[in-house]
């Protein structure tokens, strides 16, 4: 996924412009900040899900202009923060099965099967309600939705937010599981620690522009590079 000149905005006004970024299959990129700096909106407005504008080709296709749910169907997938995309009142497994009922009949159980496998504890909790599971497996549950059409690029707002530490364990085992199926992982935090353990790249945003970029090597730190951006807004 390539994205240029992204912005976001509320009503009139802007919260993000100019963001330029790039995302290769089976990489993770993560969007680092301190509150409010953008990064909620910015990836929102890539999803489809905030307004906004700007250049963003997934797989070569523009697919800036196209509603959320068309965007969705051109496999870019959302994780919003705080599980959002979950079904309290539903199973696990009801909540699966929305997340599949867009893929084509034929390819629904191997999906499924993949779910399971990147969640265990999913396949043991089938039949719990979704709002009385622990926040780690609303956590994993909300992922498993969201890729339930086998997207290309999945996009987390703070996956880590509120997590005790060994879900933390689960999701960096996932990702690279992601990865490695060729998943581009695009993923807002502000856990520096924890982007550290996950991210391939990542981009500091600052009154919603990337004010900073570096790769891994850059990552050995974090509370350096979070005290670099912590209070910067
Ligand atoms: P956080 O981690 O706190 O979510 P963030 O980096 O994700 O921070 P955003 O939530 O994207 O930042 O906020 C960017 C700016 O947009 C802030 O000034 C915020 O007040 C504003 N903003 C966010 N959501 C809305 C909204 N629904 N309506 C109006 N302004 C908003």
């Amino acid at each position: 996924m390539t994205c240029k000149g992204v912005t976001a905005r509320y009503s009139r006004i802007t919260v993000v412009s100019g963001v330029d970024l790039s995302l290769h299959a089976g990489e993770l990129l993560a969007v680092l900040g301190a509150n409010g700096a953008g990064k909620s909106s910015m990836l929102g407005a890539i999803a489809g899900i905030v307004n906004g504008g700007g250049e963003i080709r997934v797989r070569g296709r523009s697919v800036g202009r196209l509603s959320t749910p068309a965007r969705a169907a051109t496999g870019i997938a959302f994780v919003p923060e705080q599980r959002g995309n979950i079904f309290a009142t539903m199973s696990v497994r009801e909540n699966i099965d929305v997340g599949l009922r867009l893929l084509p009949p034929g390819e629904r159980e191997l999906q499924r099967e993949f779910i399971l496998e990147l969640f265990p504890i999913l396949k043991q909790r089938d039949q719990a309600m979704a709002g009385v599971l622990s926040g780690g497996e609303q956590q994993m549950l909300a992922i498993g939705l969201a890729l339930g059409r086998n997207p290309d690029v999945l996009i987390l707002d703070e996956p880590s937010q509120g997590l005790a530490p060994a879900v933390f364990d689960i999701l960096e085992h996932a990702f690279d599981i992601l990865k490695r199926k060729g998943l581009a992982l695009l993923l807002a935090e502000q856990n520096v620690p924890f982007a550290a353990r996950v991210a391939d790249r990542y981009i500091i945003m600052s009154y919603g522009s990337v004010v900073q970029t570096g790769g891994r090597e850059d990552l050995e730190n974090p509370e350096e590079l979070a005290d670099a951006f912590m209070g910067a807004g």
